[in-house]
């Protein structure tokens, strides 16, 4: 995508502001999984080889005012280990002594602002809020693209007092989905699965036009076949998306392609009773937690012959071991595909991971919603905001 990234720019002696996800999960102020700032180490130690100084900001769980348990503080000291130097530690996110420290940084040195959702201008995207952030530095980096699809301050608002370029995070991610949802190599197919349908009716919508076949599972299918006349037991369907299941059909036609078969359980419940039954033939009382072995198959030669394949949700409750064998067998299929394979989702993320192929895919995308918005054709506003090449 046509964004300048941290390479298109000259960075000596600059004062960089840098949007980093140091959204981590925190148990009594220790980080239990650090990958969200390994992720942005790249990035940052670009920056600082760059011979700028660095200051990094990001928010962390949903704080209503300052609240101290979710202070960035264990984020600094960590980043101080993991880059063996010290990374200082405002007392705030804006405010005169932040501003003099920020002043006071030399080329090489890092601070780090408190949480920027500790104040409520952040979320509203406030134009005061947003310049004083601008401020402290000179030229902005955004490298959280699981913000991306939400115009905050420390996201969006900043680029309208200084220039913003993508850091490596999201210059990759831009290069993969910009890329699948922009000029494809083809054939490109697209699977889509997880809970409900009406989560994602914007992106099969989107895709439709884009993808040359569309591969349903999990949850969703059961709308799907309840509008066909299929009797779907106590599966999940969503008895107010059937006309809109029906009128994705009529418009997908062949290009859309549903399970032929399906696990059904007589319980949501790892220790129910389940067996492999065609999608005609729930029983009342059973529910379809996951596709079955012809689907597998049937979808295994779709993707044989594909060159881009894009995945988003979970084929059933991977959550529970009998009813994760679908899900896994499609990331065995992608983990072997001689095709760009790109994994959107937070759940998908954790699927492919459990299903322990998350590094035979070409991309995880490190955000949810925003990939979402992305398949959807939305413009993510974070992204929007940089500049062009
Ligand atoms: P992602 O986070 O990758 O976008 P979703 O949040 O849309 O995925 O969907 C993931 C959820 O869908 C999982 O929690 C999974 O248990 C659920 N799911 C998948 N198939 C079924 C099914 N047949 N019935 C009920 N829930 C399902
Ligand atoms: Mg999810």
């Amino acid at each position: 995508m046509n964004k300048k990234t941290v390479r298109d720019i000259d960075l000596r002696g600059k004062r960089v502001l840098m949007r980093a996800d140091f959204n981590v999960p925190l148990k009594e102020g220790v980080i239990t999984d650090d990958t969200r700032i390994q992720a942005a180490l790249p990035t940052i130690k670009y920056i600082l080889e760059q011979g700028a100084s660095l200051i990094l900001m990001s928010h962390l769980g949903r704080p209503k005012g300052k609240t101290p348990e979710l202070s960035l503080k264990p984020v600094a000291d960590y980043l101080g280990k993991l880059l063996g130097q010290e990374v200082k530690m405002a007392p705030d996110v804006v405010g005169d002594e932040v501003k003099a420290m920020a002043d006071a940084l030399a080329p090489g040195e890092v601070l780090v602002l408190e949480n920027t959702r500790f104040y409520g201008e952040e979320s509203k995207n406030v134009p005061e809020f947003a310049e004083k952030l601008a401020s402290l530095g000179n030229v902005f980096v955004n490298d959280a693209f699981g913000t991306a699809h939400r115009a905050h301050a420390s996201t969006e608002g900043v680029t309208h007092y200084m220039p913003g370029v993508a850091g490596f995070l999201i210059g990759k991610e831009l290069d993969f989905l910009g890329k699948a949802t922009g000029d494809p190599d083809r054939p490109f197919v697209v699977i889509l699965g997880g809970a409900k349908v009406s989560d994602k009716i914007a992106v099969i919508e989107n895709m439709l036009g884009k993808a040359d076949k569309l591969l349903i599972g999990g949850g969703m299918a059961n709308t799907f076949f309840k509008a066909q006349g299929l009797e779907m037991g106590d599966s999940l369907v969503e008895a107010d998306a059937l006309e809109m299941a029906k009128s994705l059909m009529a418009k997908g036609g062949d290009k859309l392609v549903l399970p032929v078969d399906a696990v059904a359980a007589d319980a949501f419940d790892n220790a129910a009773n389940y067996k492999v039954v065609t999608v005609d033939a729930v029983e009342p009382g059973w529910r379809i937690l996951d596709i079955g072995p012809k689907t597998v198959s049937l979808y295994k030669d779709i993707l044989k012959t594909a060159k881009t394949v894009v995945w988003n949700g979970p084929m059933g409750v991977f959550e529970m071991e009998n009813f994760a064998k679908g899900t896994f067998a499609i990331a065995e299929v992608l983990a072997e595909l001689d095709a760009v394979t790109i994994i959107g989702g937070g759940d998908s993320a954790s699927a492919v991971a459990k299903a322990g192929v998350a590094d035979k895919v070409s991309h995880v995308s490190t955000g949810g919603g925003a990939s979402l918005e992305f398949l959807e054709g939305k413009v993510l506003p974070g992204i929007a905001a940089l500049e062009d090449k």
